[in-house]
């Protein structure tokens, strides 16, 4: 009986001793870079809880790439990334980057699927990147406490305590994982934290987000999708170019290009700036090709209005707004087209100038800009600066990514790095600030 008992009691104490040397991680928020962040963790020995406000972890994974989620994106480029401090995406990518990221999906058995560079998760679910990430969580013990409101957080003694109404949670690391301000899924109270921790937040706007104005035309262009140059400028100064479909909507202006463009316009109209988009029609054709087809237009349309001859090369209601602001009537016979006339119809094709007075605010935006000083973070790790064990992941830090897979790639990069060094070894803290 006695030998029978032996190995049980031999065992116990051993598994109690390495329970207990398992570090405690508190993630605070279940998103894209929180969820990596609690595996990464785990998988290297720590014993992890989230706490998330919304009722189930991963939600607004699911509205990401129109419900595909666009993961990541093969071209890599820094120009990409945009953030107070270029070079930091680039020591954090080089740290765990794209290659490093598919492996990590890989063996999740998210297989990528490639449209033109861009990554979607094989099914094309973003549903499946959700369930997979929160089963690898469960599967690695993570403990993911949904419905969590939090009411306050501190460092005290070495250690980080966060309150909610029911609890104290309790941890050697503190990862802030709580996102931006963007979408309807933005609390943005990961900057009121970060703050209270001495951190500094560079100015937080919407980006990857629609841009209000156009006067008189937009409620008469609304619907129409064409492909175009976007350029953005700032008191007459280019500050970003994009080419790619436009939507010119009831309000003003959407679509991919608009979106990519949209960050500059934001920063602008921060500043006081006068901001205006030109898009450039036909973008497939030179200037000369496009002076060319106007040409082409007035030798060959003869007495049919010129409105007619526009039609196979624009949205039908498109035509009049053009004709208009070149100060023609859409009655007008081709061949009755002056050259004077003809350059003003070249102008707006190629320089429709739309003035911006706003974007579509942070409800609407797909991301911010701004977020965490990075100068008070280290790139490798995430940790921060300032407070030893403490560590930022995603969206809530001062980097931001164009459209196409680039917002994720940062979540996923912060997320595992912040994770793995959070249950890395803790050094002796020294001093530190606040
Ligand atoms: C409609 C839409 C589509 C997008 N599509 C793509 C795409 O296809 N590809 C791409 O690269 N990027 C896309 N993005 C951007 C991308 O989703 C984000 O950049 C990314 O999710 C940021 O990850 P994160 O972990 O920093 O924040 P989030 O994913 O926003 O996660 C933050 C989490 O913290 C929780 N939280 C917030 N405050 C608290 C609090 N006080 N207490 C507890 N929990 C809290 C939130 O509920 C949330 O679960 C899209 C964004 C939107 C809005």
């Amino acid at each position: 009986m006695g030998e029978r008992k032996e190995p049980q009691r031999l065992w116990e104490p051993e598994a109690e001793k390495r329970k207990t040397k398992r570090r405690r991680i508190l993630v605070i928020g279940g998103g894209a870079s929180g969820l990596v962040a609690a595996i990464a963790a785990a998988r290297n020995g720590a014993k992890v809880t989230v706490l998330e406000k919304n009722t189930q972890v991963g939600k607004k994974l699911l509205a990401t790439g129109n419900g595909k989620c666009n993961l990541t994106n093969r071209d890599q480029r820094l120009s990409h990334y945009h953030c107070g401090e270029p070079d930091f995406p680039g020591k954090a990518f080089e740290a765990f980057g794209y290659e490093e990221t598919l492996a990590f999906f890989k063996e999740l058995g998210i297989y990528p699927k490639d449209r033109n560079g861009y990554l979607y998760p094989y099914s094309q679910q973003a549903q499946a990147v959700a369930d997979i990430l929160r089963m690898e969580a469960e599967g690695q013990r993570v403990k993911l406490a949904c419905n969590t409101e939090i009411l306050g957080m501190e460092k005290r003694q070495g250690r980080f305590f966060v309150e909610t109404p029911g609890w104290t949670y309790e941890g050697e690391a503190l990862i802030l994982a709580c996102g931006s301000r963007a979408s309807s899924f933005g609390s943005g109270d990961g900057y009121a934290y970060a703050g209270s921790f001495g951190h500094r937040i560079c100015p937080v706007l919407p980006a990857l987000v629609q841009l209000r104005g156009g006067k008189d035309w937009p409620r008469r262009l609304s619907g129409i999708r064409l492909d175009a140059v976007v350029s953005l400028y700032g008191d007459g100064r280019l500050l970003g170019r994009n080419t790619g479909e436009v939507q010119l909507t009831d309000y003003g202006l959407s679509g991919i290009p608009v979106f990519q463009v949209s960050g500059y316009a934001s920063c602008a109209l921060e500043n006081g700036q006068r901001v205006e988009a030109q898009l450039a029609f036909l973008p497939e054709f030179s200037d000369s090709e496009k002076r060319d087809m106007l040409q082409s237009l007035v030798k060959h349309g003869g007495g049919k209005p010129l409105a007619a001859c526009l039609a196979g090369l624009f949205p039908r209601k498109l035509i009049p707004v053009l004709l208009e602001r070149a100060g023609m009537e859409k009655g007008l016979p081709a061949r009755d087209m002056t050259k004077w006339q003809m350059e003003g119809l070249f102008k707006e094709i190629s320089h429709f100038c739309v003035p911006v007075t706003g974007t579509s605010g942070f409800a609407q935006a797909q991301v911010c800009k701004g977020g965490v000083d990075v100068s008070q973070v280290e790139p490798g790790t995430m940790e921060s600066r300032l407070v030893r064990r403490l560590y930022f992941a995603g969206e809530l830090l001062d980097v931001d990514g164009d459209c196409g897979g680039y917002n994720l790639q940062w979540a996923w990069t912060s997320g595992y790095l912040a994770g793995q060094a959070a249950a890395g070894e803790v050094k002796p803290e020294g001093v530190e600030t606040p």
